[in-house]
């Protein structure tokens, strides 16, 4: 097969591809990178090269001396990291345009068990997005923003190979790609994955009301208030006191943000009162 660049387009396929996959998967064994192969006319071995290109660009993980990353892959991954707002955009329209269907067997048990659907079918009816004078419609802004959610949600929580980053909860439906800084907050920090952390239901809330937090080694704090419940009921005690410094589960790529961790334990770890039952801990 003679030798032929990259298009954009496809480079974007295989990017959309390295954050659906979990880490162990980017071969040219695999189903996924096999169908991605079939689509785009290549090999995969070549698809599975390109993914291993990517996973040794991610800034997070320390990967120096790795050889034969093109310049245009680099600077893919750059502008990602800088701005995946509009790459996340950037990464769906290709896909669109080269009939991309939904790839991965994890995307589809994401999309099925997720509460956010899959929006691809909607973005395909073109004509039906924009009004007449050219403004997108409302619809269309929706389902732009629940596939950069459903974006999120699979590069965070493959990134944790689907389990809870506390207790290593499995279940797909209990999981959420919980924002440590939220989006609110920061417009930047919306879709990147590092900002995520994959947290079970129980685990999600507590960080949202600062219960815990993690400190620059990932280790977990559970809150002094918190903590003094928990000496007096064992259930909080099981939920969050026996992880207490201990470090999460971390990810294969994307390791949490540093700026993110940091506001979280300035801005909500501890800021709330934990409010108990009608049963008072005795
Ligand atoms: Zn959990």
């Amino acid at each position: 097969m003679a030798r032929r660049d990259w298009t954009d387009e496809e480079r974007y396929a295989a990017l959309k591809l390295y954050f659906e996959l979990e880490f162990g998967q980017f071969h040219k064994g695999n189903r996924s990178v096999i169908a991605l192969a079939g689509i785009i006319g290549r090999t995969p071995s070549a698809v599975a090269m390109k993914l291993g290109n990517f996973a040794s660009l991610d800034p997070t993980l320390d990967r120096k001396g790795f050889t034969g990353v093109s310049a245009a892959d680099r600077a893919l991954m750059l502008r990602f990291h800088n701005h995946p707002e509009r790459v996340v955009d950037e990464i769906e329209r290709a896909v669109d345009r080269i009939s991309l269907p939904s790839i991965t067997e994890a995307s589809i048990i994401s999309a099925q068990l997720s509460d956010i659907s899959d929006s691809t079918a909607e973005m395909s009816d073109h004509a039906a997005n924009f009004d007449v004078s050219g403004r997108p419609t409302v619809g269309f802004r929706t389902a732009r923003v629940r596939l950069n959610q459903s974006f999120f949600r699979k590069a965070v929580l493959s990134g944790y190979r689907f389990q809870c980053c506390v207790c290593g909860l499995g279940l797909h439906r209990l999981l959420d790609a919980s924002h440590i800084k939220p989006h609110n907050e920061d417009e930047t920090y919306r879709l990147r994955p590092d900002n995520g952390l994959s947290l079970c239901r129980n685990h999600h809330k507590a960080f949202d009301e600062g219960y815990w937090a993690l400190d620059g080694r990932l280790r977990l704090e559970v809150d002094q208030k918190v903590r003094k419940l928990a000496q007096a009921d064992e259930t909080i005690g099981e939920l969050l006191l026996r992880f207490d410094g201990e470090q999460i589960r971390a990810p294969f790529r994307y390791m949490p943000s540093t700026h993110a961790i940091e506001w979280h334990r300035e801005n909500v770890f501890g800021k709330s009162e934990p409010i108990f039952g009608s049963k008072q801990p005795v």
